[in-house]
């Protein structure tokens, strides 16, 4: 170590050189080239910009023994074959002055060079108005072959043995199934954004996807995306401040764990900034918690002068000269498109009170009443300040609660528990149409019922899992779900599990999957909102290589949570049992992921507040 940190010093001290053009492009290698899916990604993005209509990418074993993108382009004559491997060789920008104007994908004229010295190359060309095309042939950066060939109008591009003389960065690939997520990926991405183009994949010889030329943006995204419902999505169509905003956006309610489904263009680039996260997240404003993501296709469209993607060898991450401008008009774009400004709320998540189906949704600003067989006390007015909701009158009879006795009554629960938070109580009413008022035996205590569902469910499991106990339920009719290819994969590789875990689930073939059975705790959950939410806390336990016991914990705090989302508004005796059962758990004060589940007001502190002491 030692003698090679000063063989290294003394040759770095020695003189100073340019790198050999191999050297060069192997480094500039480790930055446009991360992946396969780097290198697909900058072969879609040259034929886009040759004008192709059609664009047929083939990959076999994730991308690692061979990447190949054709198109029918415009091609190239045989000076600018050669040329197009050299760095920093470009047909796209001459001057400064262009760098300011990028219309291209490309403009850099390092991706060819960078990709050809770190794989086996071979690019055939021809441009339509020759008689003959090239073929070049390169290993490791190295021609080893030109020569005239006969071939189509158009380019192909074949990359093989990626990584094959960079050892290091072969050995940070991930497993072939892996790779194909992040290849498919970048396929989904610019099909998505260039609806107009015929695309076709094939995945070891297997044509999976071929998306037919002159589609719509909306033909598009079924074809693409085909596990989102389209009553899930709204239409944008948006212009402010010189941005014009089109696509579509998820409602709150299909929301995800993480960002894998934002797809957002800049000017037809697939486009990431922090402005746009935080616009996109300010345009959703209170109808998601802090924890969801929501799926979104957006597409910008503005002034090229006024955007920067020159921040990053990847092109990816984009600046925009007035950023102020951006988030307010993509704010407003996706309010629009939820219709916030415009008086229709969609359903928010974690409403006690569902709209019921076939009913209309509601107008902004008011809550949903709660049907009076449901829950018969009275919400007060200050619950929904300035509206008009409706008040259900107390049904006398119907209330379980008796105050006078309070140990007896159906509201009331005597306890023997030492952890109990309380000895007896009364449940007086629900507020906002959410929140549970109970009088205690020491002062006032409000609950959140998701909340306290939530911590009921999951300890219930977790005791069911710690006894190899797990009882499971039969689905009626088992469901077929259908779910993108990176949350496929993450089920696919933790199925035993799950299945452990009293999941009845199987592969489908494809990225769909077949459900017949799940764990009677979380029966009332959507088998399709669980696997999507699984999914998500798979790959962030994945990641970090959570043990298999810590695992089983967030697979459950997942479903508790999808489950009680799902489950219908709660009814007096559901809240009543409710109440009990939360006085049973070992940790009654807070939900599985920590939220409180009880705010606790002594008799004392109300006398303080009164000035009574
Ligand atoms: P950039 O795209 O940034 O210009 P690249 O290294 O990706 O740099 O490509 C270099 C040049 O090779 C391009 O500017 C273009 O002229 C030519 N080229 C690359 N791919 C194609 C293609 N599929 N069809 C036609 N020309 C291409
Ligand atoms: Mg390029």
């Amino acid at each position: 170590m030692d003698n090679a940190l000063k063989k290294s010093a003394f040759v770095a001290g020695k003189s100073i050189h340019i790198l050999s053009e191999v050297v060069a492009n192997k480094i500039a290698a480790g930055e446009v080239v991360e992946r396969p899916a780097s290198v697909l990604k900058e072969l879609i993005e040259n034929a886009l910009d040759a004008g192709a209509t059609q664009i047929d990418v083939q990959v076999v074993y994730g991308g690692r023994r061979l990447i190949s993108v054709s198109d029918n382009g415009c091609g190239m004559g045989r000076d600018d074959a050669l040329l197009s491997v050299e760095r920093h060789a470009t047909s796209k920008i001459r001057d400064l002055a262009d760098l300011e104007r990028i219309a291209t994908l490309g403009f850099r004229g390092e991706a060819l060079a960078a990709i050809a010295s770190v794989a086996r190359f071979r690019l055939l060309t021809r441009r339509g108005s020759d008689l003959m095309g090239s073929e070049l042939l390169i290993s490791g950066g190295k021609i080893q072959e030109v020569r005239d060939t006969g071939c189509p109008p158009g380019t192909a591009v074949e990359v093989r043995d990626l990584f094959f003389n960079v050892p290091a960065r072969r050995k940070f690939l991930r497993s072939e199934q892996t790779e194909l997520v992040h290849l498919r990926q970048v396929f989904m991405t610019y099909g998505l954004a260039h609806p107009a183009i015929g695309m076709k994949l094939t995945i070891d010889d297997r044509l999976i996807t071929n998306l037919a030329p002159g589609a719509t943006l909306e033909e598009r995204r079924r074809d693409l995306f085909s596990f989102l419902a389209p009553a899930d999505l709204r239409p944008v169509n948006h212009f402010r401040g010189g941005v014009r905003l089109t696509g579509q956006v998820a409602l709150p309610a299909v929301s995800r764990a993480d960002r894998a489904e934002q797809y957002v263009f800049v000017n037809g680039r697939p486009a990431s900034a922090a402005v746009l996260s935080a616009a996109i997240r300010e345009g959703y404003h209170t109808l998601l918690p802090r924890d969801r993501y929501p799926i979104v296709f957006l597409f910008l469209e503005l002034d090229p002068t006024l955007v920067d993607v020159n921040v990053h060898p990847t092109k990816r991450e984009v600046r925009f000269h007035s950023p102020g401008q951006v988030r307010e008009a993509v704010t407003a774009a996706v309010r629009e498109a939820l219709a916030l400004e415009g008086g229709f709320v969609p359903q928010t998540i974690g409403q006690l009170v569902p709209t019921p189906a076939g009913e209309h949704p509601p107008l902004a600003g008011f809550a949903p009443a709660a049907p009076e067989r449901r829950f018969p006390y009275p919400a007060p007015r200050g619950a929904n300040a300035g509206t008009a909701a409706p008040l259900t009158p107390p049904m006398p009879g119907t209330s379980a609660v008796a105050p006078e006795a309070p140990a007896s009554g159906a509201g009331a629960a005597r306890l023997g528990a030492p952890a109990a938070p309380w000895a007896w109580c009364r449940i007086l009413g629900q507020i906002g149409n959410l929140y549970v008022v109970m009088e205690t035996e020491d002062g006032l205590a409000l609950m959140d019922p998701h909340a306290a569902h939530e911590r009921v469910l999951y300890e219930r499991f977790m005791a069911q899992v710690s006894k190899g106990q797990i009882e499971s339920q039969l689905l009626l009719v088992p469901e077929t779900v259908e779910l993108s290819p990176h949350d496929a994969l993450q089920l696919c590789r933790h199925l035993e599990l799950l299945k452990r875990l009293g999941f009845g689930i199987a592969e489908f073939g494809g990225d769909t999957f077949v459900v017949d059975a799940l764990p009677r705790c979380f029966q009332s959950a959507s088998a399709k909102a669980l696997l999507t939410d699984l999914a998500a806390i798979l790959t962030t336990a994945g990641e970090k290589r959570s043990a298999d016991h810590l695992l089983e914990e967030q697979i459950a705090q997942a479903a508790c949570k999808a489950a009680v989302k799902a489950q219908e508004q709660l009814t007096l005796p559901e809240i009543d049992e409710l109440v009990k059962q939360l006085a049973r758990t070992e940790m009654p004060y807070t939900c599985p992921h920590g939220r409180p589940t009880l705010i606790h007001t002594s008799f004392q502190e109300l006398a303080k507040k009164f000035a009574r002491q």
